[in-house]
């Protein structure tokens, strides 16, 4: 029988190299063929050993490199040709990443998978805007949601944003102003205060801070830039404003 290698659906984390785990670490030290998407940070790739294959599918809003079942036809192939793939992802491979997909695929074609989790964004940016997620005078319940995918305006996010609650929005630079509209809509108080952080964990990162009501115009005047988060509720206030001095400093 072929030897059939495993497929590694590694999560790398938010940007800086430290955040990786160990595990991932020693994969990337390892591995023979790195399949990555453009969120990766170009100072995680640097771990990757030097005469290894690097394959970018690179996705943007715009632009698919590679759609989605063509990842999943490539990371079978090369399995069933006996290679071990480390599938490389920013942030955790199951939040808002696609892992789910990629390990159905492969599953499906007998080929073994093994998950190694990774900081996902919303922790990473919590802990470089000392944003606490949850807080026992502030906040009790978090969720993370999804502010790009079909039908945003059929969502239910009812009770998601409010009183004791921390809501972090995934991919929702774009659709700040309906996302804004959407939560006042639900009920949502417009001075609840809110913070966007982009290139969180990166050398690049800003903090901005405002009411929820502010945000399509903090994100326009600002030119916020995916990847960033939006992060909604009375713990945004608790984050340490001199971070946030200090990313705007540093980027004037
Ligand atoms: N699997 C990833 C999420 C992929 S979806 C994770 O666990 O983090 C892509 C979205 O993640 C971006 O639109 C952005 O909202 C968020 N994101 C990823 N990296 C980020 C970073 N360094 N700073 C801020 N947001 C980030």
């Amino acid at each position: 029988m072929a030897r059939v290698g495993t497929v590694y659906l590694v999560g790398a984390g938010p940007g800086d190299p430290d955040l990786l785990t160990l595990r991932a670490a020693r994969l990337l030290g390892a591995a023979g063929l790195v399949v990555h998407d453009g969120l990766v940070d170009p100072a995680v790739l640097e771990l990757v050993r030097p005469d290894a294959e690097l394959i970018s599918v690179a996705k943007s809003r715009a632009r698919h490199t590679l759609p989605q079942g063509e990842i999943n036809s490539l990371l079978v192939r090369e399995a069933l040709a006996g290679r071990d793939v480390v599938r490389l992802k920013g942030g955790d491979p199951f939040v808002f990443g696609r892992g789910g997909e990629e390990a159905e695929a492969c599953r499906a074609a007998g080929v073994p998978v093994e998950v190694v989790p990774g900081v996902t964004s919303a922790l990473g940016a919590a802990a470089a805007a000392q944003i606490p997620l949850t807080h026992r005078d502030a906040a009790s319940i978090v969720s993370f949601v999804a502010g790009q995918c079909k039908g945003l305006a059929e969502q239910d996010w009812a009770g998601l944003a409010g009183k004791g609650r921390t809501l972090v929005i995934y991919m929702g630079v774009k659709t700040a102003p309906q996302i804004a509209e959407k939560l006042m809509a639900d009920g949502l108080a417009p001075e609840v205060p809110m913070a966007v952080v982009e290139n969180a964990a990166r050398a690049n990162m800003r903090v901005l801070r405002g009411p929820l009501a502010a945000l399509p115009e903090l994100v326009a005047r600002e030119r916020v830039k995916s990847p960033a988060l939006i992060v909604i509720g009375e713990v945004t206030a608790r984050g340490d404003a001199e971070v946030t001095r200090f990313a705007l400093e540093a980027q004037a």
